[in-house]
């Protein structure tokens, strides 16, 4: 990774969106998230009044597939790939995102989580359980209604599997979670650190590659969202309640980002190594309409960046935690 401050030529101006934000209703009849809205396969949602969670009409995932395996050359193998695709309604509530909703509704999509992460280990042939967010048009999301999705398969992706080798290679050595000798690095140094609770850290990662990329590290080493004790949980839902709003009071606009889980693989094996985290992947640059986009010296060689993890640190750490929305006078 590369980076190069010196690029950053004019000092930091927290440019505010133009934009006015778009006020959505709290309840919007075309839209197949809404409760007692009709989906696009005919199904009805119930009207659920805190999460509500389906299987994705368009699932990119089946569980029932044949077994297929091909190959050409031992160079190019295909392999069927069994899988449950889920949404999650995080509230009725069409007009709010994380960011605007109280902690306590948080907590409700916490619950969620953890039913949902421990039913689906319990299904045969689930190996990994990913919990994810696309919050934004900017990152494809056609649908403003706060939710995620999980998506649950035999086989454990390259992003957790890529971690997964880096903690067990770790844990063998040092007999230790990395990020617990991580989390205890930064903690000393504090420069990167954003927020801090009893039991979780909001940290800019060193390796970070998107302007305001982040990650929240459960101080205790747990494996999974399942080992979360009842004070945990609530410092859990005020984490991704101050990061969310954080995120927003950057540039005062709803800010886009994708965001997921990284919990241990459920192949039934212990994974002493893993450590619980989540990332944020938000992709706004310097205004809410400047994208930073990967192309060129990122897509051929390595990632760059301009503004520094600890720069980053340092505007998201003196950023209020209260949303701007509520302290704008109305006009
Ligand atoms: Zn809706
Ligand atoms: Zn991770």
């Amino acid at each position: 990774m590369l980076v190069s401050p010196q690029r950053t030529n004019r000092p930091w101006q927290g440019e505010i969106s133009k934009l006015t934000d778009e006020v959505r209703p709290s309840y919007e009849p075309d839209c197949y998230l809404c409760p007692g809205n009709k989906r696009a396969n005919g199904d009805t949602n119930p009207v659920y009044k805190k999460t509500y969670v389906f299987t994705n009409d368009f699932s990119a995932l089946f569980e029932n597939v044949p077994d297929v395996k091909k190959g050409e050359n031992n160079l190019l193998l295909m392999m069927a790939e069994k899988g449950i695709c889920r949404v999650v309604n995080f509230t009725p509530r069409h007009d709010l995102t994380l960011a605007e909703m109280q902690e306590k509704e948080i907590l409700n999509v916490i619950d969620t989580w953890q039913t949902e992460y421990r039913s689906l280990c319990s299904h045969p042939g689930i190996n990994y359980v990913q919990i994810f967010e696309n919050k934004g048009s900017l990152m494809g999301n056609s649908n403003p209604h706060p939710h995620g999705q999980i998506w649950a398969q035999e086989s454990i992706p390259t992003e957790p599997l890529k971690e997964m080798r880096q903690f067990k290679s770790f844990y063998n050595k040092r007999k230790r979670s990395l990020l617990a000798e991580y989390l205890e690095l930064e903690q000393r140094l504090k420069e990167r650190i954003v927020f801090e609770n009893g039991s979780f850290i909001i940290v800019v990662p060193f390796w970070a590659i998107w302007p305001f990329e982040t990650m929240i590290i459960s101080k205790r080493r747990i494996s999974s969202i399942l080992e979360l004790k009842k004070t945990e949980k609530q410092d859990y839902a005020n984490a991704l309640s101050v990061i969310t709003k954080k995120y927003d009071n950057i540039f005062k606009t709803s800010f886009p980002y994708s965001a997921g889980l990284h919990q241990a693989p459920t192949d039934g094996e212990k994974h002493k190594e893993w450590h619980f985290h989540m990332h944020f992947y938000p992709p706004l640059l310097r205004s809410a309409n400047i994208k930073k986009f990967m192309v060129g010296y990122e897509m051929l060689a390595e990632p760059q960046r301009d503004i520094t993890p600890e720069y980053c640190a340092k505007i998201l750490r003196e950023l209020p935690v209260v949303h701007y929305k509520k302290t704008q006078t109305k006009a």
